[in-house]
């Protein structure tokens, strides 16, 4: 029988995964010509043999492949045979034409763990082990196709045994660029605070677990990083790193040595196991378990510990030596931008680390711990970073052009669109400072470098004070800049990442706060939104933040304008006396005059209000605390009932922009009013109900705000798809509360998957706006 031909190319995270050797045996095994070559976008196979066994080889491709690959498609071609001998793989070919997809970092895989462990093997305790499998890609990775002189392993030159690995077809490091060993590779050395080294190799791990085991601190080196790394089990170090680091309550990481160690820390179901093992190696949230060994002040007052296990070999040398459980906490200050440099980590830290392992392969792109929880079953983003950028998100919409979007101020992300792909960058942090900016665009050179594509046209915030916003406009005058509105941002981030296509939809974005079409800092926002417009159909009411941002520091203030606007003089009682007279007034004072009390309709203040009401909770150390323990306290009880609100017509404007298909035109927006709420919480407090239970009903009765705002809003437009989004949806309780009720009332519902509801999903929202509003040009 005459042999046949096909090319057939495999797009997805393909490349640097171990596919070409991978490719290769399974068409030698299937006595297959032809070769395979990474090529643009693509990893391009041309297989020449009989009809069957090409489809039994098509078959191991699809079903087979090495677990960090992800096979986004596969188009199959026949073309003319050529009888050709042998099958090869061939060098990188850089296809001008092609968007290349780039990997994220890899775990360390078992087979290298297990030569790590095996003191017989040449890599022996040896640090930056790896194969074609796994390892560090996105963070040492400057271009595209993926080949060793562009990463930073280009210096060290293979040795003979190395290069012979990578030589042969057999070996599960050939083709494997970041090949190394003790011999001719990279390695850790320690040293000591002031920066002077003292241990290499094997030793210097010794060295550092001594540190840790003595009850002081480390500074340790991973893939994007450094963290700072402390025993978990022992509160007085815990303590002395919160307070070097100045961070005052906000729960620190823990890295546990495996998955009976973290099952022993917390409750972990089988969903929640599968995210903690996945390829992402994210910090997965979840319940803590009592009687853990881990210390309290590590996640202080909150039943939730961050926990992920080891993915770089030296976590795996440290954590065998020192204990199951280190608090691994990122290397940067707050408020800083991470480093990437041994000198920098040593300068900036040393007033923090009482120890140094590092090592000299230099870190390209800077990549924090990725953090995640389960919902529903599947895997929810707090943060998508390591593991899991710069990985593509498919759109069902072609980009327009190459679109750069800025993303927001605090978690800023950024997101390349190019063609049919959402490349969302890692998480760049708060950008509040001048460093911070510099990071963020340092972040975007490097992106655009590696994925080869410059941006034509640039997505921002509205918000004339983000750092984001004023690095676009600065460059107006080249390209052409296109300002989204936050909240519209969130919810074509959810439309986008679910491939949504159906028109309108009635968006929810509720958040802290973002700058709103009016000026007023929006958050409790009903939107019938598509792509390329929105008008707001209804909205939390109006309240004063007084003082701005101190009005999110102390959410008391909160709770002061929610009492005031609810006319409950009971609540303000409640708050004078914890607060005193004095500031009380000077804040009354404030809003009154309305000085610098910019009117906000922030669900996430709301949740403020009400937990400093309920929780005497008065100030926060950081966004979202108050709201996250009102959350778990809720969380401890379950009710049926729930407190009054009004939904009032006929009070506002409906705002709206661009331009909406099948927008029905309403006259007006519809006004959430809370009052009543806030009366009956502060009623519930003098009769002497328990805290859990008026934060629960709290929650219960915001979910009914929202089926029964998108009721009326499906009443009016027709429209019944929802989509959710905004930080606030970080609260898992108001979520399902949510979901639950507007199923119940048929509706079709958008939940965010790929990326997080929070402002680090802000920029593929940008993204696809900016691109529709375009097309419409
Ligand atoms: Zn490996
Ligand atoms: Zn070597
Ligand atoms: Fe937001």
């Amino acid at each position: 029988m005459d042999a046949e031909r096909r090319r057939i190319r495999v797009s997805g995270r393909v490349q640097g995964v171990g596919f070409r050797p991978f490719a290769y045996s399974a068409a030698v095994a299937k006595k297959l010509s032809g070769h395979v070559e990474n090529s643009g976008a693509f990893v391009e196979i041309e297989v020449e043999g009989s009809t069957e066994n090409i489809e039994s080889f098509i078959n191991t491709l699809e079903t087979k492949a090495p677990v960090p690959t992800h096979i986004a498609s596969i188009t199959i071609e026949a073309v003319a045979a050529v009888a050709g001998e042998g099958f090869f793989i061939r060098r990188s070919s850089h296809d001008e034409h092609g968007t290349a997809f780039p990997s994220a970092d890899i775990p360390v895989c078992d087979e290298c763990l297990a030569e790590m462990n095996d003191p017989e093997n040449r890599r022996y305790g040896y640090a930056m082990i790896g194969c074609s499998a796994c390892g560090p890609r996105f963070t040492v990775t400057s271009s595209l196709p993926y080949d060793r002189r562009v990463t930073t392993m280009r210096e060290f030159e293979m040795c003979d045994e190395c290069r012979e690995e990578y030589g042969n077809p057999a070996d599960r490091r050939f083709h494997s660029q970041l090949n190394c060993c003790p011999k001719c590779g990279p390695d850790v050395a320690y040293r000591s605070a002031e920066g002077e080294t003292f241990a290499a190799g094997r030793e210097s791990v010794a060295a550092a677990a001594a540190l840790i085991k003595s009850g002081k601190i480390l500074a340790v080196k991973g893939l994007g990083g450094y963290h700072l790394a402390c025993d978990a089990t022992k509160p007085e170090v815990v303590e002395r790193l919160r307070a070097r680091k100045l961070r005052d309550e906000k729960p620190f990481a823990v890295m546990a040595r495996d998955v009976e160690a973290a099952m022993a820390a917390c409750e972990i179901n089988e969903k929640e196991k599968a995210l903690l093992t996945g390829p992402e190696r994210a910090v997965v949230l979840l319940r803590g378990k009592s009687g853990s060994p881990v210390s309290e002040v590590v996640a202080p007052g909150n039943a939730f510990m961050g926990l992920m296990l080891p993915y770089a070999p030296v976590h795996h040398l440290l954590l065998k030596e020192v204990g199951p459980y280190l608090v691994m906490t990122s290397g940067n200050l707050s408020g800083e931008p991470i480093i990437c440099d041994d000198n920098e980590a040593v300068a900036e830290l040393s007033g923090v680390a009482d120890g140094f392992l590092l090592n000299n392969r230099p870190i390209r792109t800077r990549c924090d711990d990725s953090v995640v929880r389960e919902r529903g079953g599947e895997k929810y983003y707090i943060r998508r970073s390591r593991g899991a950028a710069p990985d593509p998100i498919k759109m069902n919409n072609t980009f327009h052009n190459n679109i750069l979007a800025c993303g927001g101020e605090l978690k800023n992300t950024f997101c390349m669109g190019v063609g049919e792909y959402a490349y969302l960058s890692q998480h760049v942090g708060d950008l509040e400072s001048g460093d911070t900016v510099s990071a963020f665009e340092d972040s975007v050179e490097k992106f655009s470098e590696l994925l080869g594509s410059r941006p034509e046209a640039l997505a921002c915030d509205m918000h004339p004070e983000y750092l984001s916003t004023k690095y676009a406009r600065r460059r107006k005058d080249k390209i052409p800049v296109y300002e989204i509105q936050h909240h519209h941002a969130h919810i074509a981030s959810c439309m986008a990442e679910n491939g949504w296509t159906g028109g309108p939809v009635i968006g929810i974005a509720f958040d802290g706060l973002g700058y709103g079409l009016d000026g007023a800092l929006w958050g409790g926002e009903f939107l019938l939104a598509d792509y390329s417009g929105f008008g707001r159909a209804a909205h939390l009411r109006y309240v004063p933040a007084p003082g701005g941002a101190a009005a999110i520091r102390e959410p008391w203030r909160m709770a002061l304008a929610w009492a005031r606007a609810a006319n409950c003089e009971a609540a303000k009682t409640i708050i004078q006396k914890r607060i005193g007279d004095e500031k009380m007034e000077i804040v009354a004072a404030m809003m009154s005059a309305s000085l610098n009390s910019p009117v906000t309709s922030g669900m996430g203040r709301l949740f403020d209000a009400v937990s400093s009401l309920v929780l005497v909770r008065d100030e926060v150390s950081f966004e979202g605390q108050a709201a996250m323990e009102l959350e778990q306290f809720a969380a401890k009880t379950r009710v049926e009932t729930r407190y009054e609100y009004l939904i009032e017509n006929n009070k506002a404007e409906l705002l709206s922009w661009g331009e909406c298909e099948n927008i029905p035109s309403a006259p007006s927006a519809l006004i959430i009013d809370p009052a009543p709420t806030i009366i009956g919480i502060v009623d519930d407090i003098a009769n002497g109900t328990v805290a859990p239970e008026i934060a629960a009903k709290f929650h219960m009765t915001v979910a009914d705000m929202i089926k029964e705002t998108c009721v009326r809003i499906r009443g009016a437009s027709g429209v019944s798809a929802v989509a959710l989004s905004g930080g606030v949806f970080q609260n898992m309780l108001l979520m399902e509360s949510s979901v639950a009720l507007l199923e119940e009332n048929g509706f079709e519902i958008l939940v965010h998957r790929e990326v997080p509801c929070n402002d680090g999903g802000l920029s593929l929202g940008q993204a696809v706006i900016a691109s529709a509003m375009m097309k419409r040009k």
